[in-house]
């Protein structure tokens, strides 16, 4: 029985990589923003599927609410054996000439702030040095970390850029200490993000243009990051996993 917690964990890939925990009867601490609706449905989808879970308010961008949700999900669950860094956005699709700073600003603390003290605190816990016990942690970059997203997602493309580079060099920092740290790339998804940029047909249209003609499903991509978090991916760590249908 594992413990996971899943940053953004209520919706789109994080709702579907906390059921594919509850198939495994995995523990899982959901945390989620502002809708709290959606993050206890996917709570109790959880547990109809077997797992155990609780639901934790908090801005993967602020520190003390990062220290919050690790700290509740294992005094609920005990230690915390993978961390799935999945929280992210997009603001509304335009050329980076017309972009706010106050626009950059929440992109890039949510995006690359969020992740990195997501991550740092990962490393508090799980790093055998540090009395952890080992462990996984996955980070959700995005195929549009290596395609740029020219005119709508610059902001977004080069937050994704960062995860990347964390995901390389704090594997490395890691790997003695018993943690795996690995990234996911998704392409495009079917999931509520793209109406929050203003686009909903976004996946569909552009997904049909891709070498499989058609964008992805969640779940689809949440099978990979469970592969990540299980034994079954012993030796993979520093790894960037496209899931994005050859785009
Ligand atoms: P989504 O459906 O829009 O869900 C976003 C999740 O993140 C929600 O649970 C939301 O909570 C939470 N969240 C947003 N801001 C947060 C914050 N500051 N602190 C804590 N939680 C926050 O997104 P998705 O499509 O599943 O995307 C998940 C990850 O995959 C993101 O990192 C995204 O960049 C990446 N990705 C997605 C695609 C795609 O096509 N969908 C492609 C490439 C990469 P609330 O429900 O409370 O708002």
């Amino acid at each position: 029985m594992k413990t996971i917690l899943i940053t953004g964990g209520s919706r789109g890939i994080g709702r579907e990589t906390a059921l594919l925990c509850a198939k495994r009867g995995w523990s899982v601490g959901i945390n989620y923003v502002g809708n709290q609706k959606a993050a206890e449905e996917t709570a109790e989808m959880v547990r109809a599927a077997g797992g155990r879970a609780i639901t934790v308010k908090g801005d993967v961008a602020a520190e003390a609410d990062v220290f919050a949700m690790f700290e509740r999900t294992e005094r609920e669950f005990g230690w915390i054996s993978g961390v799935v860094i999945n929280a992210g956005i997009v603001a509304p699709g335009l050329p980076l000439a017309e972009m706010s700073l106050e626009r950059l600003r929440r992109v890039f603390e949510v995006n690359v702030l969020g992740a990195y003290l997501c991550a740092g605190e990962s490393a508090r816990r799980l790093a055998r040095d540090r009395g952890g016990k080992g462990g996984s942690v996955v980070l959700l970059s995005s195929a549009a970390a290596r395609l740029g997203a020219p005119f709508e997602y610059v902001d977004y493309a080069g937050s994704k850029g960062a995860p990347d580079t964390l995901t390389i060099g704090l594997a490395k920092e890691l790997a003695p200490q018993g943690v795996r740290v690995n990234a996911v790339r998704p392409g495009l998804i079917e999931t509520d993000i793209h109406a929050s940029g203003g686009q909903p047909d976004r996946a569909q249209r552009i997904g049909a243009t891709t070498p499989m003609g058609r964008p992805g499903h969640a779940s689809e991509v949440a099978e990979a990051i469970i592969w990540l978090l299980s034994d079954a991916a012993s030796y993979t760590t520093g790894a960037l996993l496209d899931v994005a249908g050859g785009r």
